[in-house]
């Protein structure tokens, strides 16, 4: 495997690299490195956001630049502001040791003076975008007649914003001879055009599939009823305590909805949306790339560019219209070589356009139940008991409270002790939790055979919440799963009871109901009649073998008493299982 050490970096350059802790050339450096450092090549490269793609044009280009000549030698040309800066902070980095190399980011909302008076000491390299530096061109503070090297980074965000007559106008500025450089996620019509327009015979590097998200980003949706959304977003962040998230709304309005209401509830959130002022959407732009806030609810717009490492997942709180959005949406996920998760909340009516999102990013996507309420809390509870296992105790300030401390509480045993400290920590999820209704994912019943095949993987999530019933009536009467549903449907006259796992036998069968459904359910069925015989339905009981494991009762138990079949089966079938 080629390394940094091998692909003609000069010590300088080496040094900054490992500083930084790149061990390895990802992918895309692999390709594009050797092509900047070799030959004069133009190069188009169709690579995702968190690839690394920055440091496979900045390296190269930051050992390139002469600094003995004091003219700008290089533009890089970006979407937004937080790119620019973003990529300027990056591009220092790699200067680090190169000694008096001027890096100047140029974009708009900030001062134009300060950037005026930057150009006017001389930048060796201009990160702009394409606005403020039209501006900039036009006041005659920025010369680009000596660039010699030209990259267009996230060129397709670019034309989605609008910047194609920009581009055009400042690529006319600069000389012909010079090296050009296409950084897009998707080859579209518009980018082929630029690369025909003004590049030279460009070498094509493609990382990963053409318009597909990124290899290690899994997929994963619930189905839910629109008027449950911002419930299932709560669980989502209550079942993951250490998230670190981009929540996606559509529209404006939404987004500040939604934050609004998380940062009610006590969630670390906050939002990001065009309707802020920049200076509020850098405050949040900043607390979140420190960390300091969990969950940041943005609109698409508000987010690019925004370059944010670790996200644990994205949440399309929405999906987006336009399905190429969601593949950068979870591209901000699952990066430099780290797996991310992109949740979908998607409701009944948006399964086509699912689908169609599915096929753009080639991966399935995985229906998971929503989490209960029990699972919840025992999620929190484990997260709090791993703290309390491992906190730091050395504190001497606390030292010389305890034995008042102690003597205080000596009447209360190990097991009230702990009780008491957890319900004082979990106040608020066993409140919720254990009071709240159980969300029930909205799975139609002619899609019954996705709940049969058991969620793959998820059969322990999926059985917490329903309770499963042995009905005295199996395939040799005619009884099969829609013979079920209309036998529940009909006698619970209109009431919607979710139908979980089915399992037919020959003679009876077991099926799970919503836990908090199953006595109703029960007394409704109970002496209902089915083709003229009474049904018969009861709680099964799950028996367990000597390795506690439970015995699955997919066949026919061995032994059958001849003499009082109905009975006799009822009563093994409730021993063993
Ligand atoms: P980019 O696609 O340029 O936004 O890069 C995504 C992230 O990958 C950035 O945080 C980089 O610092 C990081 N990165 C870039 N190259 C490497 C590398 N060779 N090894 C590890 N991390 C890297």
């Amino acid at each position: 495997m080629i390394n940094f050490e091998e692909m003609g970096f000069t010590p300088r350059i080496l040094k900054a690299i490992q500083e930084l802790g790149f061990e390895h050339p990802m992918p895309v450096q692999k390709k594009v490195i050797p092509l900047m450092l070799g030959n004069e090549s133009d190069i188009i490269a169709l690579a995702q956001t968190g690839t690394g793609k920055t440091a496979a044009f900045g390296l190269p280009l930051v050992q390139a630049t002469d600094t003995e000549i004091n003219n700008t030698q290089a533009l890089v040309l970006c979407p937004t502001r937080e790119l620019c800066i973003q990529i300027t902070g990056d591009l220092t980095d790699y200067a680090r040791y190169t000694g008096k190399l001027r890096i100047l980011a140029i974009y708009g909302g900030a001062s134009i003076d300060n950037q005026i008076r930057g150009l006017k000491k001389g930048a060796h390299i201009i990160v702009a975008t394409p606005g403020r530096l039209i501006d900039l061109i036009d006041r005659r503070a920025a010369k680009l007649s000596d660039v010699s090297t030209v990259i267009l980074d996230e060129a397709d965000e670019m034309l989605n914003m609008g910047f194609l007559d920009s581009i055009n106008e400042i690529l006319e500025e600069i000389p012909e001879g010079r090296r050009t450089l296409l950084f897009s996620a998707t080859m579209s019509s518009e980018i082929a055009s630029i690369a025909r327009k003004y590049m030279n015979n460009p070498a094509e590097i493609t990382i990963g599939t053409k318009n597909s998200s990124a290899e290690n980003v899994s997929h994963i949706y619930y189905l839910v009823h629109a008027k449950d959304k911002y419930k299932v977003l709560k669980r989502i962040a209550d079942f993951e305590p250490d998230i670190y998230a981009i929540v996606f709304c559509r529209t404006r309005k939404e987004t500040q909805e939604v934050a609004s209401k998380l940062i009610n509830d006590g969630y670390n959130a906050d939002a990001l949306h065009g309707d802020l002022s920049q200076a509020q959407r850098d405050a949040v732009m900043q607390k979140f790339r420190l960390r300091n806030l969990q969950l940041l609810v943005a609109t698409d717009v508000a987010a690019r560019g925004l370059d944010v490492d670790d996200l644990t997942h994205v949440i399309n709180f929405s999906l987006p219209d336009d399905t190429e959005i969601y593949t950068h949406r979870c591209g901000r996920t699952g990066r430099a070589g780290k797996t991310g998760i992109s949740i979908s909340l998607v409701h009944l009516r948006e399964k086509q356009n699912l689908q169609k999102i599915e096929r753009l990013v080639k991966k399935p996507f995985k229906a998971i139940p929503i989490p209960t309420g029990s699972e919840i809390c025992g999620k929190q509870l484990f997260n709090w008991v791993n703290k309390l296992e491992t906190v730091a105790t050395d504190h001497p300030e606390i030292e010389k409270f305890l034995p008042e401390i102690k003597s205080k509480l000596s009447g209360l045993d190990r097991e009230e002790l702990l009780k008491r400290v957890v319900s004082l920590e979990f106040d608020r999820f066993l409140d919720d939790y254990r009071h709240g209704e159980d969300l029930i994912d909205p799975v139609p019943e002619k899609d019954h055979s996705f709940r049969k095949s058991g969620r793959k993987g998820t059969r322990e999530q999926y059985t917490g919440n329903y309770k499963r019933l042995f009905i005295n009536l199996g395939k040799s009467d005619g009884f099969y799963p829609e013979q079920l549903i209309e036998l529940v449907n009909v006698n619970t006259k209109g009431r919607k009871i979710p139908i979980g796992k089915i399992d037919l036998l020959k003679t009876f069968s077991f099926f799970e109901v919503e836990a908090g459904h199953a006595d109703d359910l029960i007394g409704a069925l109970n002496n209902a009649k089915f083709l003229n015989r009474r049904v018969a339905v009861e709680i099964a009981q799950e028996k367990t073998d000597r390795s506690g494991r439970s015995e699955y009762p997919g066949k026919k138990p061995a032994k059958w008493s001849k003499r009082k079949p109905e009975k006799r089966r009822w009563r093994e079938v409730q021993r063993t299982f």
